[in-house]
């Protein structure tokens, strides 16, 4: 046996490696960035707040302050704390490991965000995927009856959901958490709630299995890495014990606090980008040989219905005037021929727009 063989998990060995595109000359629609950057004056403003962080000290271990400034500008309800993840991507990974009993099974619908099902892999837990509708509407009772046979210790549902774009409706989310009761957490992935208009944060106090679970990154702040869950103070004392000390960096933290003093800026781009995806998606809607999913996040995902053509030749012709999407066709069956769009600036858009419409000729 090779020294790989002798020292490697066999499931980790039989992992593929996150393919990520080189983006380099490319307009770059594919991992749901906000495109806008910050206006010079809060940029200069910012680098005096960074070259003043003490970079010298470890990050102030409880991060109160930004804990503070969190709860108090992004809605989280009066009496509810949170627990930080650099990035959500580290509090998925944290509540899988600490919710690894042995046996211990996970459960979303799929197709979703791949993350749920890996850290559960690495954690040792088992994942169970319950397919949606084909509108991809959660199939509530599909849903209920996986939850009353597998007993999840987790159930995640985004809120709204990676990749399709769609909101779940509030009563199915409602009887999720019911049926899941205290055998699990329902972890609520609001990772793309600044453009979805609503939230089941206010609903914390009703639900004591419930984790709100968001992220700065699709806000405009990828590059921090900065994840926040809010739950029950005894849920998050567990995470928090398995939280990796310091894991979140004097440089986020200052960025994090400086930014949520300018929030009404984050806030002003999410609104642009809203705008942008409701003419996009009409405008799509109109065109023969796509079909649109009705979005309420930053991206539209389309599939491509023009006869002989398939959603990876229009993704390849759209790849060669140098517009890069994401080509989600083969993630799940249910997602054939279908390809997610990041919402960017509308001269962004202009461009993925001219290069679709060329891609679609026969
Ligand atoms: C992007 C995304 C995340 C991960 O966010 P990070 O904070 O950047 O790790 C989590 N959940 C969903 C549904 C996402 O699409």
């Amino acid at each position: 046996m090779s020294l790989i063989e002798n020292i490697i998990r066999s499931d980790v060995r039989a992992l593929a490696a996150y393919h990520v595109q080189d983006a380099a000359g490319y307009v770059k629609l594919d991992a749901m960035e906000n495109p806008y950057t910050l206006p010079p004056h809060l940029q200069q403003a910012l680098g005096e707040r960074l070259g003043k962080a003490a970079l010298n000290r470890y990050p102030v271990p409880t991060y109160a302050a930004l804990k503070q400034a969190i709860c108090s500008k992004l809605g989280v309800p009066t009496g509810y704390d949170i627990v930080l993840g650099n990035g959500s991507d580290e509090l998925i990974s944290m509540v899988s490991v600490a919710c690894a009993k042995p046996g211990a099974k996970v459960l979303a619908p799929v197709p979703g965000f791949v993350m749920y099902a890996m850290s559960a892999q690495l954690a040792g837990c088992e994942f169970v995927g319950v397919p949606f509708k084909e509108d991809f509407s959660l199939d509530l009772p599909a849903m209920l009856k996986a939850i009353q046979h597998h007993k999840p210790a987790i159930t995640y549902l985004a809120y709204p959901n990676n990749p399709t774009g769609t909101l779940f409706e509030v009563a199915a989310i409602e009887a999720i958490l019911h049926a899941v009761g205290d055998q699990g957490v329902v972890i609520v992935d609001e990772a793309y709630q600044p453009f979805a208009e609503t939230s089941f944060m206010p609903r914390l106090p009703e639900f004591p299995n419930l984790i709100v679970m968001r992220t700065v990154s699709k806000l405009g702040l990828a590059g921090i890495r900065l994840g926040y869950m809010a739950a029950a103070d005894d849920l998050l004392a567990e995470f928090d014990k398995v939280r990796p000390p310091y894991n979140v960096n004097v440089l986020t933290q200052t960025t994090a606090e400086f930014l949520l003093e300018h929030v009404d800026v984050l806030d002003q781009q999410a609104v642009k980008i809203r705008q942008e995806r409701e003419r996009m998606s009409a405008l799509l809607k109109s065109w023969s040989g796509v079909q649109v999913i009705p979005s309420h996040a930053n991206f539209l995902l389309i599939r491509i219905t023009a006869p002989d053509l398939s959603g990876s030749a229009v993704f390849e012709r759209l790849l060669a005037q140098k517009v890069l999407i994401k080509n989600v066709g083969k993630m799940h069956t249910l997602l054939a021929n279908c390809l997610r769009i990041t919402v960017s600036t509308p001269a962004e858009n202009a461009l993925f727009e001219a290069a679709l419409k060329i891609s679609l000729q026969p």
